[in-house]
């Protein structure tokens, strides 16, 4: 069987996630959070006490394993799954994704498994950046207040205690770093078809998602 590549891009909170999840298991093919893969770069510079700077970063990266085991992410062989969605984590992530350093190494990482095997993958940079050749493309959008109630919702579920300003504080600081850094911004590829989230749920983006692959 030859090998599928969907590529989902967008900001956070917009759902793109879990409809990427959901697509995934749908196809029966590995599901892949980049965003997971620059939170557990961050989660390591706030253990390791690294510096957010572009040389300590590249330096930290050199003895650092990053891997996908199950839908899990695994830093130097450790479950980190669930240490990585802290507000602290998200700030960090976003701070570290600008650095070249590490986008020069998760890309790399993304691409090697993108190229070994069918996988669903999403970010900010998939379609424009790591798979310009995706088989298929999706760019999905929603209004910040939207995402922020969402964001708000399942951080309470997992008992943080954050205020929705806050979340919508993070939310708003992080579109803004992602679509105005210099090195693959946030951005709609030319070849994306735009999905937005606004008033429909999450099954109904994930059939959305089902209806245009098997077009
Ligand atoms: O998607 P998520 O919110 O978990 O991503 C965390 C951070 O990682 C984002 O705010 C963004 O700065 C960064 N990121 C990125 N490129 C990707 C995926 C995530 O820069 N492909």
């Amino acid at each position: 069987m030859s090998i599928i590549n969907i590529a989902i891009d967008g900001p956070s909170g917009s759902g793109k996630s879990t409809a990427a999840k959901n697509l995934a298991a749908r196809l029966g093919i590995e599901y892949i959070d980049t965003g997971a893969m620059y939170r557990a770069v961050a989660y390591k510079s706030i253990q390791a006490g690294v510096e957010l700077e572009d040389a300590a970063i590249e330096k930290m990266l050199e003895d650092t394993e990053i891997d996908f085991v199950n839908g899990n992410i695994y830093l130097d062989g450790e479950n980190v799954n669930g240490m990585i969605r802290t507000l602290e984590v998200s700030a960090k992530a976003s701070a570290v994704s600008a650095l070249p350093s590490c986008r020069t190494k998760l890309v790399e990482i993304q691409r090697k498994i993108a190229a070994s095997k069918s996988v669903v993958m999403d970010g900010r940079d998939i379609a424009s950046n790591v798979l310009p050749n995706a088989t298929h493309k999706f760019f999905v959008t929603c209004d910040l207040d939207i995402r922020a109630d969402r964001r708000y919702a399942e951080l309470q579920e997992k008992g943080e205690s954050v205020s929705r300003d806050d979340v919508r504080a993070d939310l708003a600081q992080r579109d803004h770093n992602d679509s105005t850094r210099k090195l693959n911004p946030l951005r709609k590829a030319d070849d994306a078809i735009e999905i937005a989230t606004d008033h429909i749920s999450i099954p109904e983006v994930t059939e959305l998602l089902v209806s245009y692959i098997e077009k």
